[in-house]
């Protein structure tokens, strides 16, 4: 399941950049997670949060990983 993160909000997305197992998808001028191939490791929340609009500040690992 594609889950939206944000519209763009980065010129260049930190968080897609970091994520070791290429979930985070550039899509039609948004940024999505791949929620079936998330491993949870949060590496793309630090790298949006330190780097980055902060669009993932309230995303947990559960949540990218695909829960509600
Ligand atoms: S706000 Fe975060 S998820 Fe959105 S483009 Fe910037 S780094 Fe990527
Ligand atoms: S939490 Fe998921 S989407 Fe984020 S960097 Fe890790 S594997 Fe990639």
């Amino acid at each position: 399941m594609l889950n939206v993160i944000c519209r763009h909000n980065c010129k260049d997305c930190y968080a897609m950049r970091v994520c070791a197992v290429h979930a985070i998808k550039d899509q039609q001028g948004s940024i999505y997670v791949e929620t079936d191939e998330c491993i949870g490791c949060t590496c793309c929340k630090t790298a949006c949060i330190d780097f980055g609009y902060k669009a993932l500040e309230d995303k947990t690992a559960e949540w990218l990983k695909g829960a509600a």
